[in-house]
């Protein structure tokens, strides 16, 4: 295939200060809960974007002393001389594939924790840690000051001997001392490290200037500083930074600019579109020569030209794109943007980061394992067998199921009840914010349309006897699961007295179109996204939506991936009422009686509807009647059954995306044993 030659101007070399990028595609640094405690896992995951064509591969954030340990979270490290070789590792890999590798060096300062270390934690001024944690940080001296400064230089030398092409200085996402020297609320000092914005962004230059000495002359200075913090006056304005920028234009070889904090800038595709920053770094260009980078979900290579060609950006930066198609300018390049796995904008990759374990998306299920089990995002082992397998269900798990047996050569047919492939993907896109996560559907159909291996049969319920008559040796059972009615969830192991009776709907009514009249209780014991989504379809129906949850507070999970303060937000702006620690207790005659979940005190709530957002049951009926007729199985010709997905346990679409996939690597492979797969076990190191 020839590339659309529109997209040429993204496969131009763009000049880092003494390196070459070999085309216009950063990804930028991203946490992914594997970093220094996974330094293999680490290495592969960024090897394999090297591969996919990025010219640039990014750490994460890179501690560079004790005093400012992120802890839980898993993020890189240069303390000392020791942690070298780790990211050497990751050097070597990138460099394997012609890029370049940066490192993000940082100290948290007050947004660190020091729950490992036990050092006192440092800032600009006295001030709680912004992560709750019951202890606080000391307003850095000046000797502490020339100490971060040497810190950092020797961070800056180690990542030269490691093998970076690229060094940063971290300025973004209010994680690092050099932001919080700019924020006038973190920072009340009277020195020359305080007051005026030339003082406060002091430390900034100093920074910049040292690091370029320690690198000297083989190594870039790349700056990634954020413009806005949606704070009014109380944050970095684009006003300052703006001053910012002129003060320091040409001092970076390379500007990287966003907006915090995180939640601002990895903004789920709930709360925006792709190229949502644009109006708030657009102007960063006119004020520098030096090449500027940018990230916005993007995904669409027609939108990146365009950013490039109008002058906005000379290079698009990615982390989610990166992490559900690290092949993406691959297949730009060879003209198949067709086959770009785009990313959803679901911050499920987030939430790895945020849980301390290896990052996870929905739509590259081999993201995180591509060294503990092997997989990549293009590559999959040929088939050993001929056999053939039918997959009953096209939600995401028998989609994925279907593409990836299809795709390692198994002959494979796949029933589906409705018209429509794309299972609870279809109901779910369709509610409001949730589009694009329709793409999890359309990538895989895309996919199989290419595979002459896989017949897809729409509208053919499969039965029991009819799996059994069809004479695959392999039935796989991805029928997925059903929302309960009865209240049954975390919070309640028995039905709700009442919510038998009529008023009381699930989710799948609501998707289903069922429309609801007058005050509307939406019960939330699932506590992360859906509930909310709900609300907000309610009122645009019309309703008066109250969200009760037996949760401290709405949403919980949804800190993980980032929606959180954008839930909260959109709740109060839409009128949402929100009834926090209670459980519901009993549904009667249009009165809904709450239990508080710890003083037990009960309230009345009067509702003319509810809807239960609280657990699902499996729709593993066909696999439990395939089981039984266990004794038919050979006489069919069927040698195994498998339920996956949600017919299994109900999930998250990345665990049903993952579950499709994880039987397609694993069929006929042979048993894995009790762990599944490599870890890694550090030596001890001579002190
Ligand atoms: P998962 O998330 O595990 O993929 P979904 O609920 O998204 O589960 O998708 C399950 C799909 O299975 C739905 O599209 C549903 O129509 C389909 N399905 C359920 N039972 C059958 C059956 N007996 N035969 C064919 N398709 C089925
Ligand atoms: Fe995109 Fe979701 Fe994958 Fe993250 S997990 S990269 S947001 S698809």
């Amino acid at each position: 295939m020839t590339r659309d030659p529109r997209h040429d101007i993204l496969f131009e070399p763009v000049r880092i200060g003494p390196v070459v990028a070999h085309n216009r595609f950063i990804q930028v640094a991203h946490c992914n809960g594997m970093g220094h405690a996974m330094p293999e896992a680490h290495a592969a995951m960024r090897e394999v974007k090297a591969e996919g064509g990025w010219a640039v591969i990014t750490t994460e954030e890179c501690e560079i002393h004790p005093s400012g340990d992120v802890t839980p979270y898993v993020e890189a490290r240069l303390w000392d001389d020791r942690d070298i070789p780790a990211l050497a590792m990751m050097c070597d890999r990138v460099h394997a594939h012609g890029a370049l590798a940066a490192v993000e060096l940082t100290h948290n300062g007050p947004t660190s924790s020091n729950l490992y270390s036990r050092e006192v934690a440092i800032a600009p001024s006295h001030q709680a840690l912004k992560y709750g944690h019951p202890h606080q940080a000391r307003a850095m001296t000046k000797h502490d000051i020339r100490e971060y400064r040497r810190w950092h230089r020797e961070a800056a030398q180690r990542a030269v001997r490691a093998g970076f092409d690229i060094v940063y200085v971290y300025a973004a996402h209010d994680l690092s001392l050099a932001m919080h020297f700019l924020q006038r609320r973190r920072n009340q000092r009277t020195d020359e490290y305080g007051g005026s914005l030339e003082n406060r962004a002091r430390i900034l230059r100093e920074l910049l200037e040292e690091t370029r000495e320690a690198v000297g002359g083989s190594c870039a200075v790349a700056l990634r500083f954020a413009v806005e913090e949606m704070l009014g006056d109380e944050g970095v304005t684009v006003t300052e930074a703006r001053e910012v920028v002129h003060m320091l234009a040409e001092l970076p070889d390379l500007w990287d600019v966003n907006v915090a904090a995180w939640h601002n800038d990895s903004v789920p595709s709930r709360f925006a579109r792709e190229g949502a920053q644009e109006p708030f770094i657009h102007w960063v260009k006119q004020c520098t020569t030096k090449p500027v980078v940018g990230v916005g979900r993007f995904t669409s290579p027609d939108t990146m030209a365009d950013q490039v060609r109008r002058g906005v950006l000379d290079m698009i930066g990615a982390a989610r794109p990166s992490i559900a198609d690290p092949f993406l300018p691959r297949k730009i390049e060879e003209g198949r943007a067709d086959d770009i796995r785009e990313c959803i904008g679901c911050n499920i990759c987030v939430s790895g980061d945020l849980t301390s374990t290896p990052i996870r998306c929905t739509q590259n299920p081999s993201m995180g394992e591509e060294w503990r089990k092997g997989w990549h995002p293009e590559r999959i082992a040929a088939r050993r067998s001929d056999a053939r397998i039918l997959v009953v269900g096209a939600g995401p798990a028998g989609l994925e199921a279907a593409r990836a047996l299809g795709a390692r050569g198994y002959e494979v047919h796949l029933s589906e009840t409705s018209r429509e492939l794309g299972g609870r993907v279809l109901s779910e896109a369709r509610l409001p914010g949730l589009a694009e996560w329709m793409r999890v559907r359309d990538w895989r159909v895309t996919q199989l349309a290419k595979l002459a291996t896989v017949t897809v049969y729409r509208e053919s319920p499969v039965t029991a006897a009819e799996a059994l008559e069809l004479g695959a040796a392999h039935v796989v059972v991805a029928t997925g699961s059903s929302w309960r009615r009865d209240g049954v969830g975390r919070s309640n192991a028995f039905p709700i007295a009442g919510f038998d009776g009529p008023n009381v709907f699930t989710p799948d009514d609501v998707m289903a179109g069922h429309v609801l009249r007058g005050r509307v209780v939406v019960f939330d014991d699932d506590g992360f996204y859906l509930g909310s989504v709900l609300a907000e379809l309610l009122v645009r129906q019309g309703c008066d939506v109250h969200l009760v949850t037996p949760g401290e507070t709405i949403a919980e999970w949804s800190r993980h991936t980032l929606d959180y303060p954008h839930i909260q937000r959109r709740m109060h702006e839409i009128g949402v009422t929100q009834h926090t620690g209670q459980n519901a207790a009993l549904f009667r005659a249009g009165q809904l009686t709450l239990r508080h979940v710890w003083s037990r005190v009960a309230t009345v709530l009067a509702c003319d509807a509810i809807v239960t957002v609280t657990s699902r049951v499996p729709n593993d009926a066909l696999a439990r009647e395939l089981e039984g007729r266990r004794e038919e199985w050979h006489s069919a010709g069927v040698r195994t059954v498998t339920c996956i997905g949600d017919a299994l346990a109900p999930g998250l679409i990345a665990h049903a995306v993952y579950a499709g996939h994880r039987f397609a690597q694993e069929f006929d492979a042979g048993p894995a044993g009790d762990v599944a797969f490599k870890r890694f076990f550090p030596m001890p190191q001579i002190q």
